[in-house]
C-alpha cells in the first residue's frame, strides 16, 4: 500500500466537530470536488483544493521533508492533516454501536476488576451481570477483563464474587472512539482535544 492508502486525515464536519478520520486518497477526493475543505492546524485558514496547490505545493526537486509530502511528476504537495465538510453539519452522536474492540478501547486495555494491562488478543469480555442471569450484551453490561478475572468471577455478580469494578462501564461517546486504531497526530489535538487526552494517557 501506498501513503495515499495509508496516511490519515481529521475530518470534521461543517461546524468544526470531529467525525471520523479518512485515508488521504479518500480526503483528497473530496477536497479537489469541492466537497471539504483543507484547514491548517496551525492558523484554522481554511483552503480549497486550488489555493492549497497554490500555497503548499513546490517544484518536484525542491528539498522538503518526506514525511510531510507527497510527490507527483510535477511537484510535491504538503499533505494535509485535517479537512472540514463542505455541507454536512450533522454530529451522529448518538448510538456508538456495541464491539468487543469498542469495549477494549474505551477500557484503555486495562482489566476493569484487577487493573492489569490486557493485550487485545487476550482480552476476555466479562458481562457484569452474567448472561445465565439476563445480563445483556451492552456497553453498560460489558467490561474488558482478564483471563484470570473472568475465570474467578464465573458465573456471579461483581458484588456475589467479592470483586470491584474500575469505573461504572457506560456506552462511549463517538469522540472517544474517534481514534480507535488509529495513530493520533500532534496536528489533531486542537480539535479532538478530549479524546487526545484519553489515547495520551494511556
Ligand atoms: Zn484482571
Amino acid at each position: 500500500m501506498t501513503r495515499i492508502e495509508l496516511e490519515r486525515v481529521l475530518t470534521l464536519n461543517r461546524v468544526w466537530q470531529p467525525l471520523t478520520t479518512l485515508v488521504l486518497r479518500g480526503a483528497l477526493v473530496l477536497v479537489s470536488r469541492g466537497r471539504a475543505r483543507i484547514v491548517c492546524p496551525q492558523t484554522y485558514q481554511m483552503f480549497t483544493w486550488e489555493q492549497w496547490l497554490a500555497e503548499r505545493a513546490v517544484p518536484a526537486d525542491a528539498h522538503v521533508i518526506e514525511a510531510d509530502y507527497i510527490r507527483t511528476a510535477a511537484m510535491q504537495v504538503r499533505i494535509p492533516q485535517v479537512i472540514t465538510l463542505a455541507k454536512f453539519a450533522g454530529y451522529p452522536n448518538a448510538g456508538v454501536p456495541f464491539s468487543r474492540r469498542g469495549v477494549y478501547e474505551r477500557d484503555n486495555g486495562r482489566c476493569q476488576y484487577c487493573n492489569a494491562v490486557v493485550h487485545k488478543r487476550d482480552m476476555t469480555l466479562d458481562h457484569v451481570v452474567p448472561v445465565s442471569r439476563g445480563g445483556a450484551t451492552t456497553w453498560g453490561n460489558c467490561v474488558l477483563a482478564c483471563a484470570r478475572c473472568n475465570h474467578r468471577k464465573a458465573d456471579r455478580t461483581p458484588r456475589e464474587a467479592e470483586m470491584n469494578l474500575q469505573a461504572t462501564p457506560q456506552q462511549p461517546t463517538r469522540e472517544t472512539l474517534l481514534l480507535r486504531g488509529v495513530t493520533s497526530q500532534p496536528a489533531w489535538a486542537p480539535f479532538i482535544g478530549k479524546a487526545t487526552e484519553q489515547v495520551e494517557a494511556k
